[in-house]
């Protein structure tokens, strides 16, 4: 690894405090460690590097559908979930919030969906890595998120509305800083969806471009060596049906949960339901730090290779809205699948919800190593 720092000032806030603060990263997560961490003893803890992306509006059923063979290859050689749960309301900045905080929306008590001054009061990722002396880089295509992080919070933080500018920040980025933790934010599929529809050709068209994109972030990893020791955690904050998102329906809420990385098992099915809050805890736990402040959410362990998971099939969900053929009143909201499923005692949405398929259905063209 021959990389150096990024000279630019403003990339770097507190240069000297985070140098000595990363010097000391090891140190300081294995006191953390040593405390009351629910992560001590767990497997996945000799990974140190995440990259977070979340891809804005996707579908887990569009990356079966578009031209998405990084996505496709990141499911097949990964650990995943096709129906990863967000928060209501099913809309952007809510579950942005509760992805970075482990928080579900009625904790952190964000619900509007809209460019809100100042930071969010909430500790996120952001704030318990950057502590801890970890690089952090934090790359966002909506100005809405801004209120995730602050700019002099992290060593990197990037804001541009193109997907392919925002990816090549990345890439440079990641070329000349120590970053530990990426946190990558692509405003499309959705922007597609709410101009030509869920699901349209446009739609699916950015769904591969944003694919490509972290193509060229996954190569810029494995150019710099870091591909290796770094886990991708790679989610959305919503799905949507015709031209928006807003319901509580399979369309708006189930999202995609894919890892992958050193330790992360090639081709298992997540049994236990995951969550938008997952996604914080997580993280956390990869790097070694406390997850408590990410209440609501867990560290999904079962994605990691030492985890016996019990044996377990794919839900064959079934996308209920089709625009101009049915009335969405018409459709049976998850408002009324949930609680009953609660009655039922199921163990979670993901089993109440699923009829059992003969197993995992692979994406077309996808490899396993
Ligand atoms: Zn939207």
């Amino acid at each position: 690894m021959n990389r150096q720092r990024m000279a630019e000032g403003d990339l770097i806030s507190n240069a000297r405090l985070r140098s000595f603060l990363r010097s000391a990263a090891p140190f300081i997560a294995a006191m953390a460690l040593l405390g009351a961490s629910p992560a001590r003893g767990q497997p996945g803890l000799e990974q140190r590097r995440v990259l977070l992306i979340s891809c804005d509006g996707l579908r887990p059923d569009a990356i079966e559908i578009a031209d998405a063979p990084v996505m496709q290859r990141l499911i097949a050689t990964g650990s995943y979930q096709a129906t990863g749960l967000n928060e209501m309301p099913s809309v952007t900045l809510p579950n942005h919030i509760s992805m970075v905080t482990g928080q579900a929306v009625r904790q952190h008590g964000v619900y509007a969906n809209s460019t809100i001054p100042g930071r969010v009061a909430a500790p996120t990722i952001f704030d318990l890595a950057g502590d801890a002396g970890f690089g952090v880089g934090f790359f966002i295509n909506k100005g809405k998120l801004a209120y995730l992080c602050e700019e002099d919070a992290v060593d990197v933080w990037r804001l541009t509305g193109d997907v392919d500018t925002l990816a090549a920040e990345v890439v440079a980025a990641v070329g000349a800083v120590e970053l530990d933790l990426i946190f990558v934010h692509f405003g499309e599929p959705d922007g597609a969806g709410h101009r030509h529809g869920w699901m349209s050709e446009a739609y699916l068209a950015q769904v591969s471009r944003v694919d490509s994109a972290i193509g060229r972030m996954i190569e810029a990893l494995e150019t710099e060596g870091l591909l290796d020791e770094t886990v991708i955690i790679l989610t959305a904050d919503h799905g949507g049906h015709c031209n928006t998102h807003f319901l509580d329906i399979a369309d708006d809420r189930f999202i995609p949960f894919i890892m992958n990385g050193p330790g992360i098992a090639a081709g298992r099915d997540l049994c236990r339901q995951v969550r938008v809050m997952d996604a914080a805890a997580t993280v956390l736990h990869v790097l070694g730090l406390p997850t408590e402040s990410a209440s609501d959410g867990r560290p999904v362990s079962e994605a990691w290779v030492e985890y016996l998971q019990p044996e377990c099939t794919a839900p064959d969900v079934t996308f209920t809205i089709i625009c101009g053929t049915l009335p969405p009143l018409l459709v049976v909201p998850l408002a009324v699948v949930l609680p009953w499923s609660r009655r039922r005692g199921a163990k979670d949405l993901h089993s109440s919800l699923s009829r059992p398929t003969a197993g995992r259905r692979r994406p077309q063209g996808a490899t396993l190593q």
